[in-house]
């Protein structure tokens, strides 16, 4: 039987400034449509990655694979398909008191979209990414073979997958650990600090703290560079499994780029610095969590023209000189980032791609005007300097050349992507990065 003529719609970036017109396929009975025999593609999830990985013409939908197939409820075990948004796979494990062992900034990515990235949470420093609590992967290959690979089984296909941005194949099903969890809620104690170097040294005293992360004020400069509210936390143990009602605002239009300027986020920065500094408190995993999945279409705030989050990280060893010299870029530009938070970031592991390495990371979100582009080429060069990299899943505009000096392992990505035929398998992101 013939297939069906493909939907054309436009699809974005979640920063709203790649967008390009996809013909979207679905795997039908568990196979590849055969539209895309002669056809390069990639996997569309969620669209929650802020730049142009899982963009080009021709991309797989993932939102017909969301059967939940074995959750053993005892020993915290879940196997299911790909394209389970996070938000369900919480709604269907914490009543049984179970939580996700790592967890992004957003509930609203589907599961291939967490192994595609191998995001990391707050607790990277004690727990590491995605894929340490992987048993096992299905990934579908352009040829039409369904593979299975662990740390055990298929070992370079796994390790290329996770953290690979869909590059190797679509993953249809995920069998993954879980974390048991006492209560609903996380015990939060915020610390603030005036500069960098007391946001540091937050960092050093406090790594045994599960979560941990700091929101920076953006507009600090000189003496007060680097002010912070660091956010600790910890699972409570009160068997509260209540989920308080919370109201969702929604952005219905893109505002219009004047409202967001310095003035307004100024503002903005002291009334949250002063609402947050130096507090206990209680709260819910959402808002501990997810604080801007209650804002819907939050991303348009940044108007038309879009944003991008400009996420790096630092070898340990110079991550204070490192994190300073970029926040201090940052300031004696004319580039403002409304958005600034700083992680530590643990061991790195051994797949091909991943992001983190032990060290700090800081992600920027800024708005897309003239000069940005070059300016952020700038940012690199002290990145690399200091021998750190950017993350795949926030990027949509690094060249090749710095790609390539912060991943050392692309021989061996690219190894898997020959061995097992996986060329055609490209996005605008892979193209531009000569993957
Ligand atoms: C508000 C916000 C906060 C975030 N916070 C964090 C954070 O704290 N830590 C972190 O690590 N990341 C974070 N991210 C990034 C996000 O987790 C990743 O970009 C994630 O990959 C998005 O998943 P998605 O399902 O929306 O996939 P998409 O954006 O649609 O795709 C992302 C990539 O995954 C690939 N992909 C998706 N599904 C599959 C599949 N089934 N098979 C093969 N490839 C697939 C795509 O091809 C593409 O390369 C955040 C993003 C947002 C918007």
């Amino acid at each position: 039987m013939k297939d069906k003529k493909p939907l054309l719609k436009n699809l974005k970036s979640w920063g709203n400034y790649f967008n390009i017109n996809s013909h979207l396929h679905y795997l039908k009975n568990g196979k590849i449509p055969n539209l895309l025999k002669d056809e390069e593609f990639i996997v569309n999830a969620n669209g929650r990655g802020y730049g142009d990985s899982s963009l080009n013409d021709n991309v797989v939908k993932t939102d017909n694979l969301k059967e939940i197939i074995f959750f053993d409820s005892e020993k915290g075990i879940l196997q299911c398909q790909s394209g389970l948004l996070l938000s369900e796979v919480i709604n269907k494990i914490t009543p049984y008191k179970w939580f996700l062992p790592i967890s992004p900034g957003t509930k609203f990515i589907t599961l291939g979209g967490a192994i595609a990235a191998d995001v990391h949470g707050k607790n990277h420093h004690k727990a590491g990414c995605f894929s340490e609590f992987i048993m096992s992967l299905k990934v579908l290959i352009p040829n039409g073979t369904l593979i299975s690979c662990s740390k055990t089984e298929n070992v370079s296909l796994f390790l290329a997958t996770c953290g690979g941005m869909g590059l190797t194949g679509i993953i249809t099903e995920v069998t993954f650990r879980l974390k048991p969890i006492k209560s609903a809620y996380i015990n939060q104690k915020t610390v603030a600090t005036t500069n960098l170097e007391e946001t540091f040294k937050v960092f050093e005293n406090f790594d045994t703290s599960t979560y941990l992360v700091s929101w920076i004020d953006g507009m600090s400069k000189n003496s007060s560079l680097g002010k912070a509210i660091t956010f600790l936390g910890e699972h409570a143990t009160d068997d509260n499994f209540e989920n308080p009602t919370s109201k969702k605002i929604s952005i219905p239009k893109y505002f219009p780029s004047f409202i967001l300027n310095s003035i307004s986020i100024k503002l903005h920065n002291l009334y949250y610095f002063i609402r947050n500094a130096n507090k206990e408190s209680k709260v819910h995993l959402n808002s501990f969590f997810y604080p801007l999945d209650s804002i819907d279409n939050w991303n348009r705030i940044y108007g038309k023209k879009g944003f991008v989050q400009y996420q790096i990280v630092i070898p340990k060893k110079d991550g204070y000189q490192g994190i300073f010299k970029i926040l201090s870029e940052v300031q004696s530009s004319k580039h403002i980032s409304y958005l600034t938070i700083l992680k530590l970031l643990g061991k790195e592991n051994e797949n091909h791609l991943s992001f983190p390495m032990e060290g700090y990371t800081i992600a920027m979100d800024f708005k897309v005007n003239k000069g940005l582009w070059t300016f952020l080429d700038k940012l690199d060069v002290i990145v690399s300097e200091y021998n750190g990299r950017a993350y795949l899943a926030k990027d949509g505009r690094m060249s090749k050349t710095f790609f390539e000096k912060g991943y050392p392992r692309i021989k061996e990505f690219n190894e898997v992507r020959k061995k097992y035929d996986l060329e055609k398998l490209q996005s605008l992101q892979s193209k531009r990065l000569g993957l």
